[in-house]
């Protein structure tokens, strides 16, 4: 069992206490009701909220943060990224899982959706750090269904053979409609409708990707396209989503897709349009926050996120009453623990233990007249303080078991790949 004495829940004083992976009571003055062991943390300064939800990351490319920034899209992949990714070896993914979960960690995030190469070795480094996350198998097949066909052999295998860690589920990730074949969507769409399993794919990131596919496909856009196959359905999860007409949103909005917003990725890669927010919203869209990989971002403070995405609405509609604190705090807790089904994303008894301990002794935290309007628009996530996912203690106090190693080691990796390619 785990007490937390004397942490702040809604403006008041209060102490938690958490058995197994539950919160089972919330109250005052719970360590004369309890008995028997007990980890015994002092919440004193501060205030308890859900951890948050990363909706979309590439975990492993932390090792590529600040290569090949400020750079066109195009010559950024092909010159920087593409080759340092073909040399990276199983190391370099494992000390690139574990530096981003520690950095997600760090920042108040307990649950990450995956979409990168070697799943297998995120769940192994999900062995030695616990957090919780959707681990996605990657499809991507370069438009040859001859190479997508062997990875759908061991896409297979992989479900047959692996059970996940408690928290951890599983799906599969398509790439994108212009570097997956349509035979690989269509055995992607088959497969996860007979097993029930998510899809997360990028979809209408940019202009370029929408101009293509309807030159490609007499005159289609992306989801129109996908519509085509019959590819999308409420298990569908969608990065980007920018360049959407008001008939790709009907469309999105009938199939139940869930969207993800990812606000500084595409800022910072040059987008050129911001997420149409608010006409998503009036259709009911679900819609989740990402940053996407640590090298279009460049970090994983979903902190930063929330306000980047609050600032980018306000800033592009002229209104200021678009996206508030309050519902883009909602996006990256409790409504992603809905879309992901973790029991999850606020604090009261019977929930999910799942939760941060943000610091209240912050200057940018006084006065603490709205605590949400500072956590979105004032902190950032180096306010966390401490970390329970699953009712496990993932950090404390700021401090984390073998940060040290990871962060140098990580950095070794790092020199050697961006070094082998300049
Ligand atoms: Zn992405």
């Amino acid at each position: 069992m785990i007490l937390i004495e004397n942490t702040m829940l809604n403006g008041k004083g209060t102490d938690i206490l958490i058995h197994e992976n539950k919160i089972v009571r919330i109250g005052s003055d719970l360590q004369s009701e309890t008995t028997g062991d007990m980890q015994v943390i002092n919440g004193q300064g501060t205030a308890v909220l859900s951890s948050l939800f990363n909706g979309h990351t590439h975990s492993p490319m932390v090792l590529l943060r600040g290569f090949g920034d400020d750079l066109p899209l195009h010559q950024w992949l092909t010159d920087c990224i593409w080759p340092v990714e073909g040399q990276m070896t199983e190391e370099d993914y494992l000390m690139g899982y574990r530096l981003a979960f520690l950095e997600m960690i760090k920042s108040g995030t307990g649950f990450f959706n995956e979409m990168y190469m070697f799943p297998r070795l995120a769940l192994k480094v999900l062995e030695e750090i616990p957090m919780k996350g959707l681990v996605n198998y990657p499809i991507i097949d370069g438009l040859d269904w001859e190479s997508g066909k062997k990875q759908s052999e061991d896409c297979e295998l992989f479900f047959k053979e692996t059970i996940p860690p408690e928290g951890v589920q599983l799906g599969i990730a398509a790439h994108s409609i212009y570097a997956n074949s349509e035979s690989s969507l269509c055995w992607i769409r088959d497969f996860t409708s007979e097993n029930n399993l998510k899809i997360h794919i990028h979809l209408s990131e940019t202009e370029k990707e929408v101009e293509d596919c309807k030159a490609a496909h007499g005159g289609m856009s992306p989801v129109e396209y996908l519509h085509s196959l019959d590819f999308l359905s409420d298990r569908v999860l969608a990065a980007h989503c920018v360049w959407l007409s008001n008939s790709d949103m009907e469309i999105l909005a009938r199939m139940a897709v869930t969207v993800i917003h990812n606000p500084v990725s595409n800022m910072k890669l040059a987008t050129g349009r911001a997420f149409p927010y608010a006409q998503l919203k009036e259709r009911g869209v679900p819609i989740l926050l990402g940053t996407d990989g640590a090298a279009s971002n460049n970090n994983l403070d979903l902190f930063e996120e929330m306000k980047v995405a609050a600032l980018l609405q306000k800033h592009q509609s002229g209104d200021p009453t678009v996206m508030t604190a309050g519902e883009i705090f909602h996006i990256a807790s409790k409504g992603a623990a809905d879309i992901f089904g973790t029991g999850g994303g606020d604090i009261r008894e019977g929930a999910a233990a799942d939760l941060i301990l943000v610091d209240l002794d912050r200057p940018e935290m006084v006065p603490l007249t709205n605590i949400t309007s500072n956590l979105v628009y004032s902190t950032s996530g180096n306010c966390v303080r401490t970390l329970i996912s699953g009712g496990r203690i993932l950090m404390e106090n700021r401090m984390f078991e073998g940060e040290d190693e990871i962060r140098n080691k990580a950095s070794v990796c790092a020199a050697r790949l961006v070094g082998e390619t300049l």
